[in-house]
């Protein structure tokens, strides 16, 4: 068990072009935002191409509690989004990257939840961006959807 941090998110970027999205874990968001955009050292290589700078924030999920768990939803998230398709229902054709890691997020929590617990997976926390939030459905849509502790826009 590693010692409780309730630092610990994990978020999706968007690049520029809406074109990409990367999957990431912090402890503090707004210097892991800054390395992605070449404004600190030590940005992940996948997010260094200046075309797709800035990246900005679409989705965070908060309240991981410690960084085993905020590190393993990393890593789920990740690997549910390779199986999920590309089509959405919302229509948004810019975003389909972003709709993908959106709709990949429904299947992470629940594969969250069985691995942690319902107690830790109703305590999680959705940021999203107003756009995205609206083209689905909504906060409270999404809060169902989700079946976590909340869903709120994503204040950058
Ligand atoms: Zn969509």
């Amino acid at each position: 068990m590693t010692a409780p941090d309730p630092r610990w998110s994990c978020y999706c970027l968007q690049s520029r072009d809406n074109k990409c999205t990367y999957v990431g874990a912090t402890v503090d968001e707004l210097h892991r935002l800054k390395q992605h955009n070449g404004e600190l050292q030590g940005g992940a290589r996948a997010t260094a191409f200046q075309s797709r700078r800035p990246w900005r924030k679409s989705i965070t999920v908060h309240q991981f509690g410690n960084k085993s768990r905020a590190l393993s939803f990393e890593r789920t998230w990740k690997n549910v989004t390779r199986r999920t398709p590309w089509t959405c229902t919302c229509n948004a054709s810019s975003s389909r990257s972003v709709c993908r890691r959106l709709n990949a997020l429904t299947r992470a929590i629940e594969c969250y939840e069985s691995r942690h617990g319902t107690k830790h997976k109703n305590q999680l926390l959705v940021h999203c961006a107003p756009d995205l939030l609206k083209a689905h459905g909504g906060s409270t849509v999404l809060k169902e959807k989700l079946s976590v502790l909340d869903v709120c826009e994503l204040r950058s």
